[in-house]
């Protein structure tokens, strides 16, 4: 059942990523937060290696449970000092969600303590939303800036950012226009992923440059095609 979901998101991104560019790669993460690790595995099943958690104990609960699959794992959630160890002691290979420069400084702490590297993202509240964490439009170049000189051990490697929680599209269209922006900025600097774009804004934020979408809902609702 879950392939024709993952099927019907294919098509939709296929099509907003040539409209873009023929060039243009979009990588998708499967949001697994609110599933089990038998749809995981179904999902698998249909060919999707990455899944993205926002919780590090799901993360590192599922990674344990399928540890037997060849998985890709992110995390996407907003990050707490006190489960740095957990989660580096998980097979993450991507955190979407560098927040505040002490969280960056906390993990290369521990990075370096342990002789490891970790791919990261800097989140952006590009909508300037009081629920969202990230930093603000007008910082993040600084902070980007200030954390790959400080933090060697966290390979920051580009931007997240959630789409303006808004019925009205300009609004959406308006905070990935400035996370674009900022990407670009961004890329002499070694900038290469930028992670925008959930089910219900994915082809706007491909629209907009994004290479990298984080797609739960549409992926994992059953019965969609009943
Ligand atoms: C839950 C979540 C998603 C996926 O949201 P859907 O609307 O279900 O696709 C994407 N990114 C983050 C950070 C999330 O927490």
């Amino acid at each position: 059942m879950l392939s024709r979901n993952l099927q019907e998101v294919i098509a939709r991104i296929e099509k907003a990523r040539i409209a873009y560019s023929r060039h243009h790669i979009v990588k998708i993460v499967a949001i697994s937060k609110y599933h089990q690790v038998e749809e995981i595995r179904e999902l698998y099943e249909c060919g999707q290696r990455t899944f993205g958690e926002n919780k590090v104990q799901d993360l590192k609960a599922k990674s344990e449970d399928l540890e037997n699959l060849p998985l890709e794992w992110h995390f996407v959630g907003t990050l707490q000092s006190n489960k740095i160890n957990a989660l580096l002691c998980s097979p993450v290979s991507l955190i979407h969600s560098i927040h505040s420069l002490s969280i960056a400084l906390e993990l290369e702490k521990r990075l370096e303590r342990e002789k490891k590297t970790l791919k990261a993202l800097l989140q952006v509240n590009s909508a300037n939303e009081q629920s969202k964490s990230g930093f603000s439009p007008n910082e993040a170049l600084e902070k980007y800036i200030e954390i790959l000189e400080k933090c060697p051990h966290l390979k920051l490697c580009g931007l997240m950012s959630i789409g303006a929680h808004s019925e009205q599209r300009s609004l959406v269209q308006k905070s990935f226009e400035i996370t674009q922006r900022l990407f670009e900025e961004l890329k002499p600097k070694g900038a290469e992923i930028l992670s925008m774009g959930m089910s219900g804004d994915f082809e706007q934020a491909i629209a907009c440059g994004s290479n990298l979408v984080r797609i739960g809902s549409l992926l994992f609702q059953k019965g969609r095609f009943l």
